[in-house]
């Protein structure tokens, strides 16, 4: 089944606030969430995991990676839920005390209200995004145990982002792999193209029974299989469409305005903002370029 729209999926599982940025909560004795979207839905979120949770609190927030659009509401949260522990990898920690970076998440997130008010969601949280602190590494723990039927493992897939984490529950067969899977039919390697791709092979492997993505969908049954597949082959023509471009010589400039003009200006909304959809298109071709010249320089020497 291809799910896309928030509510309960399956199991005390569910996919909370909005569909196009949803956060996930796998509820049992030590509930916990999966990422924290944008800033201005942190009221839809709060409200949705309150619904579900009622005067408990959430005991885990996980974070798959630093984006403004994963960790937007996380310092929200952190105030609504003092005691919720803000669980993340090592390298996340390091992205967002680089100088910088917390300045662009505010703006971005900002700039994301423009797209709420796209996509009529009213009202929207006009909030700044609060900065947080990560209360635990992962790495000293392998598992961390959510009901007597639910435990949470991770592994670490840094293909769309070098500090990239997936989500398993193993129990339930759910896996939280975001953006690591692609993103609406736009490959989301945007550091290391084989090491996304191995993910998805590595996720196709695992076979999970539900599939939580970055936006926009969650797959159930034999769906998952289909849109792991499909991930791959995307990436693939993207690769291929990038690097026929590249042997005739054509600039990354070049190359990035006909694939926006193929996967972005004819989309309908909700999309992901201009800005950000050019910075990550410019990542994946300037990624693609770089493994393309390391193949140039092999196939020479
Ligand atoms: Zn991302």
């Amino acid at each position: 089944m291809v799910i896309d729209k928030v509510g309960p999926i399956k199991n005390g599982f569910y996919a909370l606030g909005h569909a196009s940025v949803p956060v996930y909560l796998m509820d049992g004795k030590f509930p916990a969430l999966f990422d924290a979207g944008f800033v201005g839905l942190s009221h839809l979120y709060i409200q949705a995991i309150k619904e579900v949770l009622g005067e408990r609190t959430p005991v885990y927030l996980f974070l798959t990676h630093a984006h403004w659009d994963h960790i937007g509401s996380a310092g929200i949260f952190k105030r609504t839920w003092p005691d919720m522990k803000i669980v993340a990898s090592r390298i996340t920690r390091e992205i967002l005390a680089r100088p910088g970076v917390i300045d662009r998440v505010i703006s971005l997130n900002q700039q994301a209200l423009d797209a709420l008010r796209e996509w009529g969601v009213t009202p929207f949280y006009e909030g700044p995004f609060i900065p947080f602190e990560i209360d635990e590494i992962l790495g000293s723990s392998k598992s961390y145990p959510v009901a007597s039927d639910a435990t949470v493992e991770w592994f670490a897939s840094p293909g769309h982002t070098r500090d990239f984490t997936v989500y398993w529950i193993p129990e339930k067969g759910i896996l939280i792999a975001s953006e690591a899977a692609g993103c609406d039919n736009v490959p989301e390697f945007l550091v290391d193209y084989d090491v996304y791709e191995g993910g998805i092979k590595k996720f196709i492997d695992l076979d999970p029974r539900v599939l939580c993505t970055g936006h926009l969908l969650v797959l159930t049954g034999s769906d998952v299989r289909e849109y792991l597949t499909r991930s791959w082959e995307t990436a693939e023509e993207y690769r291929r469409f990038v690097e026929e471009r590249l042997e005739r010589g054509e600039s990354v400039d070049e190359i990035i305005e006909q694939i926006k003009g193929i996967d972005w200006d004819e989309k309908p909304f909700p999309k992901q903002p201009l800005e950000a959809y050019l910075l990550n298109t410019r990542q994946r071709v300037l990624t693609l370029k770089e493994r393309w010249e390391k193949g140039l320089s092999n196939r020479k020497s």
